[in-house]
C-alpha cells in the first residue's frame, strides 16, 4: 500500500464491498475486515435493480454476475385465484438506463465477484474473522477495537456491518422506526412452479384472499416470500410441514417439495440518526432498513456507497468541504426514508393490507398503470430505482461520480 489516506471498511457484505470499490478507485488504501471466516453465503437479497447495475458498472463486475444470474425485463403482479392482474416491462426504460431488466443474482455472488477483483488491488487488504467490537472518533483519526483485543486506527470508518452494526451501537446512534407484526418465511425449492402457474415471470407478487406471497426465480430454484402471522412460532413456521403446506398451496400438487433452504425473518423500517459522526460514515443496513418487498435494502445501500465512498475520498483529499460531505451524508438519510421505506411499504400495503377491498383497489390501480404507458414509465422509474438515481445526481456530480 502506497497511498498516505488509509479507510477502514467493516463488514464484507454487499454494501462494504461497493464502498471498498469506490475508496480503492479513488487512490485510498482500504483495510476490509469481515467477521465471518468466509464470505457469508446469504441467500437475503436476489433483485438487483437497472439503475443499481448502471452504478455499479464502473466496477466491471456485471458481465460476470450477468453469467451467474438472470435477466428479469419483466414482472407481475397476479391474484392467487384468477392469475395475472398487472405485467410491467422495464424494456421501455431502455432510453434512461444501460440495464433495462431486473438482474436475479444472489447479493452473495455480488461479493465474491466484488472481493475476487478488490484482492486483486495493491490498494485492498481483506481480513475474515475480524470482529469489530466499537469505534472511537478523534479529530484526525479513527480507532477501531476488535473482538481479538487489537485496535486498528485509519483516517476515516466506513461502517457496512448490517443491521445489527456494531459501530452504530458503539456510537451510541437511535435506530428508530418500527417493526412489522408479520415475520416473513422465506423457502426455496427447485420445483418447476412455471410447470404449474401459467405465464410465470422470474419476479412475481401474488395477492390472494388468506395469503399473499412473493414467488421469484434464482438460477437454480424458485423462492418464495410467505408472511408468518403471531398464530404459528418461529419453529412451527420453520417446520417442513410449514414448508410443504406453503408450497402445496401455490403449486396446487401435493408434493413432496425438496427444500433447499428456508428462513425466518423479522422485518423493520428503521434509520439511523445520523449517517455520518465525525470520522465514520454509515451505510447500508447499518444506517437503515426496510421491508424486502420491492427489493430496494441492498440496492439502497449500494447507492449509499456509490456516494458516500466517493464523498468520504473527496473529503479526505480536500477535493470536497465537510460541508458538502454532510449534505451528501444528508440526501442518503432523507432517500431511505422518502424513498426506499415509502416504497417498500406502500408494496407491503398493496399485498398484504388486512381490508380485501383495499387489496383489490391497489391491484386495480397496478392494473391500470399497466395499461397504461405513461403511467407505466413513471410506476418503472421508480420501481427500478431510476428517479432514486436522479434525485442524488448534483450530489454524484460534486462528488465527482459522473461527468
Ligand atoms: C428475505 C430478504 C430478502 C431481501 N431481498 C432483497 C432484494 O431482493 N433486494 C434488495 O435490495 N435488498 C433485499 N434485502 C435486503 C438486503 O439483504 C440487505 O439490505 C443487504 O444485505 C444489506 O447489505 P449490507 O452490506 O449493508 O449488510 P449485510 O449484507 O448484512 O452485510 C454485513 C456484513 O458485515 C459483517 N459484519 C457484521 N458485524 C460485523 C462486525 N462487528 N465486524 C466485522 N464484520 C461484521 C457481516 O458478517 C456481513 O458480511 C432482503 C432482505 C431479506 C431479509
Amino acid at each position: 500500500m502506497s497511498s498516505s489516506l488509509r479507510v477502514i471498511v467493516v463488514g464484507a457484505g454487499p454494501v462494504g464491498c461497493a464502498a471498498a470499490g469506490m475508496l480503492a478507485e479513488r487512490d485510498i488504501d482500504v483495510l476490509l475486515l469481515e467477521a465471518a471466516p468466509d464470505l457469508p453465503r446469504e441467500l437475503r437479497a436476489s433483485t438487483f435493480h437497472p439503475a443499481t447495475l448502471d452504478l455499479i458498472d464502473r466496477f466491471g463486475v456485471v458481465p460476470e454476475m450477468l453469467a451467474r444470474g438472470l435477466r428479469a425485463p419483466r414482472f407481475s403482479y397476479r391474484h392467487r385465484r384468477t392469475g395475472l392482474v398487472a405485467r410491467f416491462d422495464l424494456g421501455i426504460l431502455a432510453d434512461v438506463t444501460d440495464h433495462p431488466f431486473r438482474l436475479q443474482c444472489e447479493q452473495y455472488k455480488f461479493c465474491e465477484v466484488m472481493v475476487d477483483r478488490l484482492a486483486r488491488s495493491d490498494r485492498v487488504d481483506i481480513r475474515f474473522g475480524a470482529e469489530v467490537v466499537g469505534v472511537s472518533p478523534s479529530d484526525d483519526r479513527a480507532t477501531l477495537a476488535l473482538r481479538s483485543g487489537e485496535e486498528l486506527a485509519a483516517d476515516a470508518v466506513v461502517a457496512a456491518d448490517g443491521a445489527a452494526s456494531a459501530v452504530r451501537k458503539s456510537l451510541g446512534l437511535g435506530f428508530e422506526g418500527m417493526t412489522y407484526e408479520d415475520r416473513y418465511l422465506v423457502v426455496s425449492t427447485p420445483f418447476e412452479m412455471a410447470d404449474r402457474l401459467d405465464d410465470l415471470d422470474y419476479v412475481n407478487y401474488i395477492s390472494g384472499p388468506d395469503e399473499w406471497l412473493v414467488l421469484l426465480r434464482t438460477v437454480d430454484l424458485w423462492r418464495a416470500l410467505f408472511p408468518v402471522g403471531d398464530g404459528e412460532t418461529d419453529a412451527e413456521a420453520l417446520s417442513d410441514e410449514s414448508a410443504q403446506r406453503r408450497l402445496r398451496g401455490v403449486a396446487g400438487v401435493d408434493g413432496p417439495f425438496t427444500v433447499a433452504h428456508r428462513t425466518l425473518y423479522r422485518v423493520h423500517q428503521r434509520v439511523a440518526d445520523r449517517f455520518r459522526v465525525g470520522r465514520v460514515v454509515l451505510m447500508g443496513d447499518a444506517a437503515h432498513i426496510n421491508n424486502p418487498l420491492g427489493g430496494m435494502g441492498m440496492n439502497g445501500g449500494i447507492h449509499d456507497a456509490v456516494l458516500l465512498g466517493a464523498s468520504l475520498a473527496g473529503w479526505l483529499r480536500g477535493d470536497i468541504s465537510e460541508q458538502q460531505l454532510d449534505q451528501h451524508a444528508d440526501l442518503r438519510r432523507t432517500m431511505a426514508i422518502d424513498y426506499a421505506m415509502r416504497h417498500s411499504h406502500q408494496n407491503a400495503l398493496s399485498l398484504a393490507a388486512p381490508d380485501p377491498h383495499m387489496r383489490q383497489q391497489a391491484l386495480d390501480r397496478l392494473a391500470e398503470r399497466a395499461a397504461d404507458p405513461q403511467q407505466a414509465r413513471a410506476y418503472l422509474r421508480d420501481a427500478a430505482m431510476v428517479s432514486a438515481v436522479e434525485a442524488m445526481r448534483p450530489a454524484l456530480r460534486e462528488a465527482g461520480v459522473v461527468g
